[in-house]
């Protein structure tokens, strides 16, 4: 077969070994030879297909190992209610509206993305604000978090929710001082009381929405991600069909690693399905467990009171023995687990359902991963490192809501030392990075960016300790996140014999001026060998 040779190139491999390069070919969709043109070229076969590089910078494509890719797909489809679009609820009433005009769905407005704490007034949505908009019809709201809801009347009624429904267990029907509820649902448990009665999207809708998501993660570097709660919401079978049949007729652009919930596994796991069954574009990964919710949103549970409420330290969702039964099933079956837990109380939950399972088997070679861990203290990055667990911290809160951290949620001194980076890194502890999509867009050089220099919006720097270096925060995307699918050798590297998946760049983040990583822009994406995306080419 014809190579392809790139010349004149400006690379970092990631790649030991070899760390630099200015050429290499790809073959059959993987790297061949790496180094200088003669020897690239000489290496090379008949006839190679020639491609100028122009001094660019190329980097490994970059792996995500924590987002919803599938999720975000869909929420393409629904009204955008985050704060990137909207400044204050008046803003995000007047879109509902709009889309209830434009009549596309006349049985149901969702939206999502509605971030209280970043609207001008402050405040949640309720259902007089949602039946302002329509009350005969139902309208469902997700917050940011993804781990908060916003219903109407008639969303309310569909759930059958009223003044006298218990709250679910892990979950909270949000009350008026009468007791009726304010159309807040908390956590899934609450969420699924309305979210169990809404239509579940077929394959076809995902097949029509997975290629934009994916044209999207493609134009900021993802060539591999983890899409991390398949089977939320009854959207497994569309979305595990939708992946099958994109990557059947080769338009799956982003290799998929699927973290599925614990509960929808278990049909795999009875056929004998594991976690690394697939193929090198769609594979079954890690079991997808939660044991508490988000900060911002108050339901991350905390050792301490959270700094504007005290009293309030959130709940762990599971009770300590039914996590450590799950963890311990999972984890003496050899399936890598992973499990949200942002607040301190739910990190210290996790790691002991951990060491009690390893009691049981004594296994640290799973890679089990602990998502977002961004209250881990001292004691449990080094607990982490003693089990082999891998922490995926969120980094992009420091900037995004780093300032009402410091100031509203959880005060100056916890807020320094949120996704303990630095510290992680020299007790030896291997660690990655997320934007949890659609939380946060997508963007592994922003998460860079946030990791290198701990700025929040209005500029001050948390935790100047827990800086790491740029070259650190590569691996993160790279090197180290291939580990976390167990593909190390076939990815995260310019390395013979690896997937030809990488980008180019405008400029290259380990030597422009750290204030600027994230403004620099991919200019092509390529996976195995195949070009995704190219900046200014349709
Ligand atoms: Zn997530």
């Amino acid at each position: 077969m014809r190579q392809t040779v790139y010349i004149n190139g400006d690379l970092t491999t990631m790649n030991p070994e070899q760390p630099t390069a200015s050429a290499f070919s790809v073959c059959h969709g993987k790297f061949n030879s790496i180094g200088d043109r003669e020897k690239v070229l000489a290496e090379a076969g008949p006839e190679p297909e020639i491609v100028d590089l122009e001094g660019r910078v190329v980097l490994p494509g970059f792996i995500e190992t924590h987002n919803h890719m599938s999720y975000y797909a869909l929420t393409r489809l629904m009204v955008d209610c985050t704060p990137f679009a909207n400044k204050s609820i008046a803003d995000v009433k007047e879109k509902l509206a709009a889309a209830l005009a434009a009549g596309g769905n006349t049985e149901l407005i969702m939206g999502w993305g509605f971030d209280d704490t970043m609207m001008t007034d402050r405040r949640h949505l309720n259902r007089r604000d949602l039946d302002g908009i329509v009350s005969d019809i139902p309208v469902f709201i997700f917050h940011a978090s993804g781990h908060l809801a916003y219903v109407n009347s008639a969303a309310l009624a569909m759930g059958n929710i009223t003044k006298d429904t218990p709250d679910p267990a892990g979950g909270e029907i949000h009350r008026d001082e009468t007791g009726e509820p304010t159309g807040l649902l908390l956590e899934p448990s609450a969420i699924e009381l309305v979210g169990a009665h809404l239509p579940s999207p077929d394959t076809g809708t995902f097949m029509t929405a997975l290629p934009q998501a994916m044209a999207a993660y493609n134009r900021t570097g993802v060539t591999s991600t983890h899409d991390a709660a398949i089977g939320i919401a009854g959207q497994g079978p569309g979305s595990i069909e939708a992946y099958r049949a994109l990557e059947k007729s080769g338009r799956l652009t982003v290799r998929t690693y699927l973290t599925v919930l614990f509960d929808y596994y278990d049909s795999f796991i009875e056929k004998g399905i594991r976690n690394g069954f697939g193929s090198d574009d769609l594979r079954f990964g890690s079991v997808k467990l939660f044991q508490d919710g988000s900060i911002q949103g108050l339901t991350a549970a905390l050792k301490e009171d959270y700094h504007n409420r005290p009293g309030h330290r959130g709940e762990l969702i599971m009770p300590q023995e039914e996590l450590d039964r799950l963890v311990a099933k999972y984890h003496c079956l050899g399936m890598q687990i992973a499990v949200h837990a942002n607040g301190d109380r739910a990190i210290e939950s996790v790691i002991t359902a951990f060491e009690r399972a390893n009691e049981i088997r004594e296994d640290t070679s799973l890679r089990h991963m602990l998502i977002h861990c961004q209250m881990a203290s001292s004691g449990h990055i080094m607990r982490m490192k003693k089990l082999g667990i891998i922490p995926s911290y969120f980094i992009n809160h420091l900037f995004h809501w780093g300032d009402r951290h410091d100031s509203i949620f959880i005060g100056p001194e916890r807020a320094a030392r949120m996704n303990p980076l630095g510290e992680s890194l020299r007790e030896g502890l291997t660690f990655t990075l997320h934007a949890d999509t659609p939380v946060l867009p997508v963007s592994p050089l922003e998460c860079i960016h946030n990791a290198v220099n701990r700025k929040t919006r209005n500029g001050k720097i948390l935790g100047e300790d827990q800086v790491i270096s740029p070259m650190d925060a590569l691996k993160t995307f790279t090197t180290d996140a291939a580990k976390c699918s167990f593909e190390e050798d076939k990815k995260g590297a310019i390395a013979s014999g690896m997937l030809a998946d990488f980008v180019v760049l405008s400029d290259n983040p380990l030597t422009v001026p750290a204030g600027r990583i994230r403004d620099i822009e991919v200019l092509e994406t390529v996976v195995g060998g195949k070009t995704v995306y190219k900046k200014d080419q349709p």
